[in-house]
């Protein structure tokens, strides 16, 4: 690893996940070859960007896609998109959204770290109460709503509505539905299954499971909304211009989509399990630690499909030996979660297991 190690970085194993922080994840080769063989020619970028756009919709099998330099990219985007849908000609004032309605409704038990990104468009999100009825929400949306906000995995919250309930609403009112679904695969029919739920923009990160470059994104959905996303993103000088797409990013997207498509999601579930199973049997005989398999017993950390090994130090607590398998050699990064470590198979290989279990057991 002489790239890291030359400016005294180390590499981690990531029993974590596809967490943007220790770097989302590893791309193919074949998605490595595709970026450099994009390096080696000049191209008219707002064609490459509508094309690879168009490419990828129909891949996904939705009417339209535009790619972003991330999910958070995407969200400033989607919301200018939303802003500005009646008023191109206003593209260019944004953040002033003087003359725009400006709300971006959403409920309380949705917000989350990454939904500030929609005020980098001039929005103001307008949080409606812990749990609203439908006739709560409708009376919440004015002339001045532009957008309602939904994220996709507080879906399973108590104090959620449903997207189709909501998007039922919206739609009456006019209302477009955006969805951050940057960590919601798997499964792949989610994209869609949020589309028929009523999403007219969905966002997905491409340097999550896609695994696509780390500052790729995507936003998928209403033709009409996608023209207005794209309007607004580099290489035009609109709101979206800082967030660049260079020409690498977009083919290597474009590349590793075409993978993910073709990618055998059952098989890769039993392999997932089989790690964590192997964990869980070899650690179980370890006098300091209680091991066990399972899914996620509370909502909020995605993908809820992928399985973990959690594990409860016993002489230790969970955060300390968190933090002793960082500071280990190798280093090993997993999820805390509940007073329990939570190792997930995601970004794993299977010679990095013997590994890890030992990491594991020396650390407990
Ligand atoms: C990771 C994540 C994002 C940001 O995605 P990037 O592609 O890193 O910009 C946004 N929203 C949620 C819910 C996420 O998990």
């Amino acid at each position: 690893m002489g790239v890291y190690e030359d400016l005294g970085v180390r590499p981690l194993i990531n029993a974590w996940g596809t967490v943007t922080a220790v770097g989302g994840s590893l791309m193919a080769p074949e998605v490595l070859e595709a970026m450099r063989e994009a390096s080696t020619a000049f191209v008219d970028l707002h064609e490459l960007h509508r094309k690879a756009g168009r490419h990828i919709a129909a891949s996904f099998g939705v009417d339209a896609a535009c790619v972003s330099s991330g999910a958070a990219a995407g969200l400033t985007i989607a919301a200018a998109a939303c802003l500005t849908r009646s008023k191109p000609e206003c593209r260019g004032q944004l953040p002033d959204t003087t003359g725009l309605p400006d709300e971006c409704v959403m409920l309380a038990s949705h917000r989350n770290r990454y939904d500030r990104s929609i005020l980098a468009s001039g929005a103001r999100i307008v949080e409606l109460s812990a749990s609203p009825t439908i006739d709560e929400l409708r009376m919440a949306v004015s002339d001045r709503t532009a957008m309602f906000l939904y994220l996709a995995e507080s879906e399973s919250v108590p104090e959620s509505l449903s997207l189709s309930a909501i998007g039922a609403a919206m739609s009456e009112l006019g209302v477009p539905v955006v969805v951050d679904a940057a960590a919601e695969l798997p499964p792949r029919s989610n994209l869609v299954r949020y589309l028929r739920q009523g999403a007219d923009l969905v966002l997905v990160s491409g340097g999550k499971e896609i695994r696509g470059p780390q500052s790729s994104g995507l936003i998928l959905g209403d033709s009409e909304l996608i023209a207005e996303c794209t309007a607004h993103s580099f290489p035009n000088h609109g709101i979206g211009r800082g967030m660049k797409t260079d020409k690498e990013t977009i083919v290597g997207l474009v590349k590793a989509v075409d993978l993910y498509i073709q990618r055998d999601e059952d098989a890769q579930l039993w392999v997932w399990h089989g790690m964590v199973d192997e964990i869980v049997a070899s650690l179980s005989f370890h006098p300091h630690v209680r091991a066990r398999g399972g899914t996620l017993r509370s909502p909020g950390i995605q993908p809820a499909v992928i399985p973990r090994a959690y594990l409860t130090p016993l002489r230790r607590s969970a955060e300390e030996v968190a933090a002793r398998l960082r500071a280990g050699d190798p280093a090993v990064v997993v999820g805390l979660v509940e007073g329990e470590l939570a190792v997930n198979p995601q970004c794993l290989t299977p010679e990095q297991i013997p590994m890890l279990i030992q990491a594991v057991g020396g650390a407990c």
